[in-house]
């Protein structure tokens, strides 16, 4: 997967962004794979990229096979609803205005799911989530972060996905928040069988959850290895100096 920014820009003269520069990974269904790196490396292009936000320069995302990577918006539809993300702000990532219950079943209902399953299917997955039902009547005002974040987790689960794309999912959260969100992703992940893409800046967080962890520099991946190969003996220079640098 190639992604350049900043090519065929408005003004033309744009500066020009190697983000994605032949990146190549594999996630499989009940895996987690970290894609770890600093601020600026490339990691969310990636995201981005694998649930077509954006389009990728070069390359090929292949889903079960078939490559989503030049498809229009039209023949996306079903990946809208198979490749699901939890971003990292949970005070900007829920719309305000409205129910948890109705930010829950907008998706599946948009898919087609009658109301009363949507709703039972949200209720349901408020006790996946650790939430109680009557959650599904409330503002998100009335939650914490970390709940915000397991209302977060449900609306993306509630469209039954094969592949879920955690963004910093937990870095805007305290320590001992951050770490029962990492167990629900990690629940869930087994639950449902889930290719899980787990992105973070912080290797001390990838360690407690991915099976293997790719690290990126730059927009270059420059190792992969699974978790405890790569933190007994990295083998590139890069990743000696992030977990020199880990807390
Ligand atoms: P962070 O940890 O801060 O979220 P990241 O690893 O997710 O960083 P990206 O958001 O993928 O990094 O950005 C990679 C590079 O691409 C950065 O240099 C960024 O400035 C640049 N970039 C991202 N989006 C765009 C865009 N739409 N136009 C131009 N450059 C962009
Ligand atoms: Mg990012």
């Amino acid at each position: 997967l190639v992604k350049t920014y900043g090519q065929q820009g408005l003004f033309g003269s744009g500066r020009v962004v190697r983000a994605a520069q032949e990146v190549d990974l594999t996630v499989r269904r009940g895996e987690t794979l970290g894609i770890v790196g600093e601020s600026g490396s490339g990691k969310s292009t990636v995201a981005r990229c694998v649930m077509r936000l954006i389009d990728p320069t070069s390359g090929a995302i292949l889903i079960d096979g078939e490559n989503i990577a030049s498809l229009r918006e039209g023949q996306l539809r079903p990946h809208r609803r198979d490749i699901q993300i939890v971003f990292q702000d949970p005070y900007r990532s829920l719309n305000p205005r409205r129910t948890v219950g109705q930010s829950i079943i907008e998706g599946p209902v948009n898919f087609g799911l009658a109301v009363p399953e949507a709703k039972a299917r949200a209720a349901e997955l408020m006790k996946v989530v650790g939430l109680s039902s009557d959650a599904l009547e409330r503002f998100p005002h009335q939650f914490s972060g970390g709940q915000r974040q397991r209302i977060c987790i449900a609306r993306a689960l509630a469209m039954e996905p094969a592949i879920l794309i955690a963004d910093e999912a937990v870095s805007a959260l305290d320590v001992s928040v951050q770490a029962q969100v990492l167990d629900l992703l990690d629940d869930v992940r087994e639950r449902f069988d889930l290719a899980m893409l787990f992105i973070t800046h912080d290797l001390r967080v990838a360690a407690q959850i991915c099976d293997r962890i790719m690290v990126m520099n730059k927009g270059e991946v420059v190792e992969t290895g699974h978790t405890a190969q790569v933190y007994a003996d990295p083998q590139h220079a890069y990743t000696r100096a992030l977990l020199a640098a880990a807390p």
